[in-house]
Parts: structure tokens; C-alpha cells; sequence
């Protein structure tokens, strides 16, 4: 490095200042950010494949920051969860999905579902089966019509705390689906004691299901390994009719993907929604 002379040097050290600096710079922002609620929840809808009806909608979140423009979750997420400020996000986002599934409820959708994403530190934090009870309180929504999405990996940290904080958010009514099934791992003897309504087979798997036997077979078994333990199975990620079709045939309950819809700002899921089938 001394050969390419000080200037490189400079450069390069003054490089990972900037590292540290703009860690600290994004984590401010993002407190800011959450106080001015620059946030939005974009919905994707969960289609059943029986009978073509929308049966939920995931919100997925966005930031809406006033100079960069719509940011991905891939962005913000990973610092929400590294500085501890996805507790507060993940309050508002809670909130918003409720407030916002109510008004589609008056607005003739009655039995929509809302499907929100929760980070491993909003589950294991104690105060969750609370505030799930404060946020469908306040919005007036019924415990039935939410639903949380976990990961599979996020279950297996702690098993048995798992256990506990999704009996308290069962016991009230609400949905589970285990989220990204099959690229953690899980236990069966534990997939077979939570209480969970839906596994949510990941992506990954799907993306290939056409042309790649092996991928075909996974699905197949998930589907199967699902509904021997009483439970739904949606596939994420479906991009085309033929992946669609394939589903179909292995008796799959729901897919979401963009081949129905990529996820969409309030307004124009309501205006969707009123072209769609609806629950
Ligand atoms: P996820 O929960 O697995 O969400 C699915 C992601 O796949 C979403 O990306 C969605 O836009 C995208 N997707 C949906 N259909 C298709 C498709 O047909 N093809 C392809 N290629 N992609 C599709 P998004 O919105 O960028 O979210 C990424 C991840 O960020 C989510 O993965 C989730 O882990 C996290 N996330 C999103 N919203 C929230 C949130 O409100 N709270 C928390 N804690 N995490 C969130
Ligand atoms: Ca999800
Ligand atoms: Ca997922
Ligand atoms: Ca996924």
C-alpha cells in the first residue's frame, strides 16, 4: 500500500471514516425519518388458487425519503434492526397496516386480511402480544384479519420463547404463517407444537419449479409436510402461468407474486382491489 503513495493512503482510510460517519449519519436520519412517519406500506395480494379470491395483502414497507425517493426495505431494514429503531418502526407499521385494513373493511372488503412482517427483535421484545392488542384496539380491526409473518430461522433461536409469545398472539385470534419456509431449518418436532396457521414457501423455490425437478419436489413436499400438520401453504414469488399452473397441480392453497401483482401503494390497491375477487 506504501507504494501507491500517501495520497492513496488518504484516500483509502478516509473512506472508512466515511463508512462510520455515514452509518451514523443513516442511523439519524432513519430516527428522523421515523418521528416525520416518511414511511408508506405498499400491499401485495395473496391470491388463493382454488378460487382466484384475494384473501389477504402483505404489507410490505417503504421509505419515502424527501431527497432519495422510495427506498426498498433492503435499505433501511438492517439498520432499523442493527440500532434498535426497528421497534418503533415496526409500532407504526403495526398501526398503519391495521388503520388501513379498516378502511378497506368499509370500504366493501369485510373479510380482507392484513398480513404484517415482524424482525426477530419486535418478536422476542416482551411487550409484543401488548402492543398487537393496543394497535387492533385503537384501529377497531378484528384480531381475525391479521395475520404476522415470522421466519422459520427467527422460531429456532429460542424455541421455546417462540412458543409462549405465539400462543399469547393465538390465543386472541390472530394468524401466524412461518415466512421463507425451507431456507432456514426447522425442527419437526417443533413445527408440529407451534401454533401456526400458514407456511409461506420461500422464493427461492420457487423461481425454478418449471424446469428444475429438484425444486419441484421440495414444493411438493412442503405442500404436503403443510397440510399433514393441518396447515395452509401460500408460495411467494410467482412470476408466471406456468409457475401458477404447477402449483395448482400440487394442490397448493395461495401463491403471491408479481404475476398477479407487484406490491402496491394504498390508492391503488383500492382501486385494484375493486377489479379483483375479493374474500
Ligand atoms: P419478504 O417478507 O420475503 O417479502 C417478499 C419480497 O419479495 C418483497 O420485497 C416483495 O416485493 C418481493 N416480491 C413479491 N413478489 C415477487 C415476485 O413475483 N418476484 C420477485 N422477484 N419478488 C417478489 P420487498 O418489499 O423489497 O421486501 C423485502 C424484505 O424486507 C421482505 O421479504 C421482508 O423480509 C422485509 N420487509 C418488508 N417489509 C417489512 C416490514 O414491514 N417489516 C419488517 N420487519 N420487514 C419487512
Ligand atoms: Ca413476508
Ligand atoms: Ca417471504
Ligand atoms: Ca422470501
Amino acid at each position: 500500500a506504501k507504494s501507491k503513495g500517501p495520497g492513496q493512503i488518504q484516500f483509502y482510510s478516509g473512506e472508512m471514516n466515511d463508512s462510520a460517519a455515514l452509518r451514523i449519519e443513516m442511523e439519524n436520519d432513519l430516527r428522523r425519518g421515523i418521528e416525520k412517519e416518511e414511511f408508506v406500506l405498499y400491499y401485495q395480494p395473496k391470491v388463493s388458487l382454488a378460487t382466484g379470491e384475494v384473501e389477504s395483502v402483505e404489507a410490505l414497507v417503504r421509505w419515502n425519503h424527501p431527497e432519495k425517493g422510495i427506498l426498498p426495505p433492503h435499505y433501511f431494514i438492517p439498520r432499523a434492526e442493527e440500532t434498535g429503531l426497528i421497534i418503533p418502526l415496526g409500532r407504526w407499521i403495526m398501526d398503519r397496516a391495521c388503520r388501513e385494513a379498516v378502511i378497506w373493511h368499509q370500504a366493501g372488503f369485510p373479510r380482507l386480511r392484513v398480513a404484517v412482517n415482524l424482525s426477530a427483535l419486535q418478536f422476542i421484545n416482551q411487550d409484543l402480544v401488548r402492543e398487537i392488542l393496543t394497535a387492533l384496539e385503537r384501529s377497531g380491526l378484528s384480531p381475525e384479519c391479521l395475520e404476522l409473518e415470522i421466519t422459520e430461522s427467527l422460531l429456532m433461536q429460542d424455541p421455546d420463547a417462540a412458543m409462549r409469545t405465539l400462543s399469547g398472539i393465538r390465543e386472541k385470534g390472530v394468524h401466524v404463517a412461518i415466512d421463507d419456509f425451507g431456507t432456514g431449518y426447522s425442527s419437526f418436532s417443533y413445527l408440529k407444537k407451534f401454533p401456526l396457521d400458514r407456511l409461506k414457501i420461500d422464493r427461492s423455490f420457487i423461481t425454478d419449479i418449471c424446469d428444475n425437478p429438484n425444486d419441484a419436489a421440495i414444493v411438493r413436499t412442503i405442500i404436503t409436510l403443510g397440510h399433514n400438520l393441518n396447515l395452509k401453504v401460500i408460495a411467494e414469488g410467482v412470476e408466471s402461468q406456468a409457475q401458477l399452473e404447477m402449483l395448482k397441480t400440487m394442490e397448493c392453497d395461495a401463491y403471491q407474486g408479481f404475476y398477479n401483482s407487484r406490491p402496491l401503494p394504498p390508492g391503488e390497491l383500492a382501486e385494484r382491489l375493486k377489479e379483483m375477487r375479493i374474500l
